[in-house]
């Protein structure tokens, strides 16, 4: 029979890290379970500029993760790489699986995060790592000199095609509306950038190539027009990024755990969700704002509770 912890974290983005933080801090047993990188949305993220405390100038989402990581390792989180693929949450004892090993825990924090919308065009998924992809921090540097389209408009849309245009030709931002979502501040410094132009009510609609991106179809939402946007003959190929928002990594909980319409699961302002000893905690969550600060706030919260519930003090 397997170790049975005080409580499993089950994510290692800023909700996760943090949890493990406070936990650990608290003395209980913990453990955190990350299937791929630590800082889950934020260690793809070139820069950051709204966490509270973090390096004024030039602090990147990796760096700014690291120190997450290191911190909430000193207070003895303990880590292991593994993919989550069912889970037993009823009872004293919580089970979580994955292909081959079984974890057992008295309190389990869910702080799977979210992943990107796909822009919902046709032929997207034959182009993916063929000219689309939804990471510039990532995939920029393959479109050194090339021309690139983003889609969206809130601000991780427009902060990244600001990162794009240090490698890219051109950055073209398609939008759906005829002024952008970012916050002011973001867009002042997008106005400014001599290689960032707009397309505005506009949305991509299919997509063409013979096994690369060369093509795409841009619908005006207002006038109806379709208009073909084809890649430089010279280039042969360009990119296309999509930024609209993203979906909960929830799938696992379907049918265990009260969710919205949209799959975000729902708590109270203390994290609990509606099964005695789970708690959620960041994007997973429903709730008005998914930054990291918002993100680390609630780890810290759930991990709280858990000790409440553990401790005879309270
Ligand atoms: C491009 C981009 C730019 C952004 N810029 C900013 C910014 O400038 N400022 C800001 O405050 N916020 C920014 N955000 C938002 C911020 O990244 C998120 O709000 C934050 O990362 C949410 O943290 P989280 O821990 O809740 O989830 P996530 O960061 O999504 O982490 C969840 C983790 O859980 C893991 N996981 C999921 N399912 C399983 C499973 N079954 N088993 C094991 N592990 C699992 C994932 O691998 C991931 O590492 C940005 C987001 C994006 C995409």
């Amino acid at each position: 029979m397997s170790e049975i912890y005080d409580v499993i974290i089950l994510g290692a983005g800023p909700a996760g890290l943090a949890a493990g933080l406070y936990a650990g801090r608290s003395r209980l047993n913990v453990l955190i379970i990350e299937k791929g990188q630590d800082g889950g949305q934020i260690a793809i993220t070139d820069e950051i500029e709204n966490y509270p405390g973090q390096i004024v100038e030039g602090e990147s989402g990796p760096s700014l993760i690291a120190r997450m990581t290191e911190q909430a390792e000193k207070f003895g989180a303990k880590r292991v790489s593994d993919m989550i693929k069912e889970v037993e949450l009823e009872g004293e004892v919580k089970v979580l699986k994955s292909e081959k090993n079984e974890y057992r825990g008295k309190n389990v924090i869910i702080a799977t995060g979210a992943h990107a919308r796909p822009i919902g065009c046709k032929g997207e998924g034959q182009f993916r790592g063929k000219g689309v992809s939804y990471c510039a921090t990532c995939d920029a540097n393959f479109f050194e000199d090339f021309e690139v389209y983003v889609v969206g408009g809130g601000d991780s849309a427009v902060e990244e095609a600001m990162y794009l245009t240090k490698f890219a030709r051109k950055v073209t931002i398609i939008h759906r509306r005829d002024e952008l979502r970012a916050a002011k501040s973001i867009q002042e410094k997008a106005f400014k950038n001599p290689k960032l132009f707009f397309m505005w009510d506009s949305v991509v609609e299919e997509l063409e190539g013979d096994d690369i991106l060369q093509a795409m179809y841009v619908k005006n939402v207002k006038t109806g027009e379709v208009t073909k946007v084809e890649a430089d003959p010279e280039d042969g190929m360009f990119g296309l990024f999509g930024f609209i928002g993203t979906v909960p990594n929830t799938k696992i909980f379907e049918g265990i755990i009260d969710m919205d319409e949209r799959g975000y699961i729902k708590t109270d302002a203390d994290m609990h969700t509606n099964i005695p000893g789970v708690y959620a905690a960041g994007d997973v969550r429903v709730k008005s704002l998914r930054q990291v600060v918002t993100a680390a706030a609630d780890g810290a919260i759930a991990a709280v509770q858990v000790e409440r519930s553990m401790s005879d003090y309270f």
